[in-house]
């Protein structure tokens, strides 16, 4: 090692789904497969790329309205940013000060690890239990910060309001993250309770529901004092995170409530036939509150299956990690998508016998 190399900051990456260039059934990285509303490439066109030369609006004005009127809540309660992984990423560096560790699930969005490495965060992962729920005794003790998702990644598991609330109400002295990027295909959102709970951010992102994965959007909801503390950290690193186009488009989408609500209920009944036909063939998968498949097998190794579906184009997530390591994460795509992952399995299956 170089004597420089000693002071440079090392960090284990994040290591992103495959983003294949050629044509094939990617049901690996949660992406929505139906385009976004249609306002948006209307948007798009009318964009007059002479003001490309002139920097965004710093404030993210029309979409930090367009969500506080879709939320119903303050303007001065919403802050955006570069996709929600940006938002998580600026929340960590701003609320997770502390010397005592922060607690997220062991099993989990791996994001969180990483960031915490990166920014000199103490952390402490809780164990899920056998059926991979969120154990809520372990969030009781001291911590400095409290962060999970719901639905959880990659369990698919959705927990009740009346859980988050509970956690929520044994860690007033800590801020509490719930990271909702799948909550649109789940339950109540904990929305709701942040007017009540001041210690609470809500983070959601466009990449899901929204079908804009590639505009990079995401959002925390909060109250105004945690919302100017994160625009205090985000002023002090990068003033002009989201661009022009991605500001009018992210408007555009938030603006049709009917698209989005009817894309949500399609993706909702292709997880459901989903889960029945993988049921069928012998799979055994949680009780999916998401746009994704947390799926085992008890005659087939998860990464063999894994390898022969990538042979066949067919794109999923896989993981080498303890306790998942026979489960597969199937984004749900279109019917005809999954049909195609259908036909294959029963293939590999019926020749497994
Ligand atoms: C997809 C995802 C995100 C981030 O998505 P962005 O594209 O950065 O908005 C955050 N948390 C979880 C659990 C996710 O699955």
């Amino acid at each position: 090692m170089e004597a420089f190399e000693r002071n440079i900051r090392k960090v284990e990456p994040y290591v992103p789904g495959e983003q294949p260039r050629q044509r094939v059934v990617k049901l690996n990285t949660n992406e929505n497969p139906y385009p976004p509303a249609p306002g948006v490439e209307r948007a798009l066109k009318e964009l007059d790329t002479a003001d490309f030369r002139l920097y965004p609006d710093p404030a993210c004005s029309v979409l930090v309205d367009a969500i506080a009127d879709f939320y119903k809540v303050g303007r001065d309660q919403v802050f955006v940013g570069v996709g929600s992984d940006d938002v998580l990423s600026l929340c960590f560096l701003t609320f997770f000060n502390s010397d005592k560790p922060i607690l997220f699930p062991d099993i989990t969005y791996s994001f969180y690890k990483v960031w915490a490495q990166l920014y000199r965060i103490p952390y402490e992962c809780k164990r899920v239990d056998e059926q991979f729920r969120i154990v809520r005794e372990d969030y009781y003790g001291e911590n400095g910060g409290v962060i999970f998702p719901n639905p959880n990644a990659p369990t698919a598991l959705y927990e009740d309001l009346e859980l988050v609330e509970d956690i929520l109400r044994h860690n007033r002295d800590v801020i509490v993250i719930v990271d909702e990027a799948y909550i649109d295909y789940a339950g109540p959102s904990a929305v709701e309770l942040v007017d009540r709970y001041d210690n609470l951010i809500v983070t959601q992102t466009f990449s899901k529901s929204r079908s804009m994965a590639g505009m990079r959007i995401g959002y925390a909801i909060a109250n105004p004092k945690l919302i100017r503390y994160l625009n205090d950290v985000k002023y002090s690193f990068n003033s002009y995170t989201l661009n022009r186009a991605s500001l009018v488009c992210g408007a555009e989408a938030v603006k049709d409530r009917a698209y989005f609500e009817e894309t949500v209920e399609k993706i909702k009944a292709t997880r459901e036939r989903a889960m029945e036909r993988l049921g069928s063939l012998g799979f055994s998968c949680t009780r999916s509150s998401a746009n994704f498949l947390f799926a085992t097998h008890p005659d087939c190794d998860a990464r063999e299956l894994f390898e022969a579906l990538k042979r066949e184009g067919i794109y999923v997530r896989w993981w080498d990690s303890e306790r998942i390591r026979q489960y597969m994460r199937i984004t749900v795509g279109t019917d005809e998508e999954m049909e195609k992952l259908f036909a294959f399995l029963e293939q590999y299956l019926s020749k497994g016998e």
